[in-house]
Formats: C-alpha cells, structure tokens, sequence
C-alpha cells in the first residue's frame, strides 16, 4: 500500500472530533460503491478517499461528502466550540501553537502531558526539544480560535514530515517564528489575552 500521509487540517480534524485512524477506512483508489461495500464490512462509519476543493480525504462511506468540509454530516460536531487552553510551544528555533480540551485535570498537568507528547517519537515536526511557553484559556470555540491564529500565523509556516502512531504525517504547525511573533500575532487577534507564562 503507498504510505498514507495525513496533513494537519485531516488530523486536527479527527483530533477534535475524537476519530481515530481505526474509524477511517483505506479507500483511496475505489470508487463510491466499492468503499460503501467495503468499509460498512470493516465496520468504518468513514473513509480516507480522494481530495475535496480543499484538499481533505476524509468523507463518509454513505455520500462521499467531506466531512472537514461539512462536519454537519457528522451527528456530532460538539469539539469545535469547546473550551480549553491555547498554548504556545518553542523549542528555541521554532514555535507551535496548539489547544488542549478543558478536562478534569488542571490546565497545568494537561499542558506538562501535552509538552511530553510533542517530544515523543522525536518530536512533533521531527523536532525537539519543545517547551509550553506560555498559554491562556478560552471559554468558548476552542477549535475555531485555534484555526484563526493559525490563519494569522500560516506565513511562518514550515511544512515537515514525521512519524507518529505508525503513519507519516506532514505537520503545518511548525512556525519559524520567535515567541514574541506568535504572542503578537494572538494578542492582536482577541485583545484581551489573559497570559499565562511558564517559567
Ligand atoms: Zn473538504
């Protein structure tokens, strides 16, 4: 099989909606009628197929439709809005912003979780060395903040390829940027930026 590489829009996708690569179904290179026969026998609600308008694979097995694109396809589309904590991350030449879920623990042990994640396998990007600088909470559109900053910061974007949970993925969110660029940037997207700035 040609390695699946999945970009960042497909994986913070399935991360937000809580998908994993066990509900998507390798359909590329079959048709609508093929994949509908064969990922309803794996047990797989969606597929990996070919690219929308705007470059995502992932539809359901019933339409074809992109379910990036029309998450409103989905039954449920609960992440997009939710609250939780945008952080930045350097690792002295390159920044990262990202978001964790609001979840039972404090901000803080799920931030210390996040740092440890980014530099396992090594590391988000094939880069390591990263450490949460700084973040802030929001108490709404979690999933939509983080698309907007990275919007206002997608001219620092470095595209690299790495592997992580036995596929290549291609990550986007590596900014060669400094951490002052990524915290203007942010402050001047919402105004009122209640900083948290870790030591
Ligand atoms: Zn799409």
């Amino acid at each position: 099989m040609e390695k699946l590489i999945l970009n960042e829009d497909e994986l913070r996708f399935m991360d937000r909606y809580g998908l994993g690569l066990d509900d998507f179904y390798d359909a590329r290179g079959e048709t609508k009628r093929e994949y509908h026969f064969n990922a309803k026998k794996e047990g797989c609600y969606y597929v990996i197929n070919n690219y929308c308008q705007c470059g995502h694979r992932l539809k359901t097995r019933g339409g074809g439709h992109c379910i990036v694109c029309r998450p409103c396809t989905m039954a449920f589309q609960k992440r997009y809005s939710k609250d939780g904590a945008i952080y930045i991350a350097s690792n002295g030449e390159y920044c990262k912003v990202g978001v964790v879920d609001n979840n039972s623990f404090s901000p803080e042990v799920t931030l210390a979780h996040r740092e440890n994640s980014l530099n396992g396998e090594g590391g988000y990007g094939g880069v390591t060395g990263w450490k949460i600088v700084a973040w802030f909470m929001v108490d709404c559109d979690l999933g939509k903040k983080e698309d907007e900053i990275h919007n206002a910061l997608s001219n620092y974007s470095v595209e690299k390829e790495y592997y992580h949970d036995g596929t290549y993925r291609l990550a986007r969110e590596v900014l060669a940027c400094s951490i002052d660029d990524a915290l203007d940037a942010i402050d001047e997207l919402f105004g009122d930026v209640s900083w948290h700035f870790m030591n």
